[in-house]
């Protein structure tokens, strides 16, 4: 059995191949560790390793490992909020990855006007139109982005997506492609990338190569660090 700290070399090796492979820089692209049920111990050996940003799905149980390790990790939000939850997700992440209705960016905005922040956000994208899932729906970002730029407290960085769940990587590699080209679109049209680099978070254990060759500035790796999750 190998270590966090080996496992996670070997995702930043594979990570940098996939870069180096779409003639990318490999510092281009960061790996959030998932760590949704994922014990203290084998986030203190992440970080130990030289892992610094993390991401995690469920509000509570996020909350508690925040208060426990502070400012020495860096906190995406990657998991569905509701927006009576807006207030903790609003002072204790620096990104929230998963704004994919207006509403809930009216009340993340308010709470992170209310604690004096300027809080990043990226667009869930529901890239596959999957009923199942959220994000908003590709032709309707754009009328997403413009209720956003009513939001000085928030800073839409970029676009987040989780493609359908498919096997075989290469069969999720065109909805990886449809994000980016999404994004350059909105980019085209001067709707996003008005305030640095623009953010693509796609990929997951399974994929993440594959997403990095299609332009992931951010990939999401839970169980090739972890372990399966029970
Ligand atoms: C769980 C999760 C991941 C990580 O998935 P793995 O397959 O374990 O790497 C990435 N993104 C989101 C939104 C998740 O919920």
């Amino acid at each position: 059995m190998s270590t966090v700290g080996e496992k996670l070399d070997k995702v930043r090796a594979r990570m940098a191949a996939a870069a180096r492979r779409a003639g990318r820089e490999p510092d281009c692209v960061q790996l959030v560790a998932v760590s949704k049920g994922v014990g203290p111990e084998q986030i203190r050996e992440a970080v130990a390793a030289g892992q610094e940003l993390f991401g995690e799905n469920y509000l509570q149980e996020a909350l508690g490992k925040i208060e426990q390790f502070g400012p020495e990790i860096v906190w995406h939000f990657i998991g569905h909020l509701q927006g009576n939850k807006a207030k903790d997700a609003a002072r204790h992440f620096a990104c929230v990855e998963t704004v994919d209705r207006a509403k809930l960016a009216l009340a993340l905005e308010k709470q992170a006007a209310g604690c004096g922040r300027v809080l990043s956000v990226l667009l869930q994208v529901n890239i596959g139109h999957e009923v199942q899932k959220s994000g908003v729906l590709p032709e309707e970002a754009v009328g997403l982005l413009a209720s956003l730029s009513a939001c000085p407290h928030l800073r839409v960085r970029g676009l987040m997506a989780m493609p359908p769940d498919l096997p075989d990587p290469e069969a999720v590699r065109p909805y990886f492609r449809q994000l980016r080209l999404l994004a350059d679109d909105l980019v085209a049209r001067g709707l996003l990338g008005n305030q640095g680099p623009v953010e693509l978070s796609m990929g997951m254990s399974g994929d993440f190569e594959v997403a990095i060759e299609e332009g992931a500035t951010l990939v999401r790796v839970g169980t090739a660090l972890f372990g399966k999750r029970i």
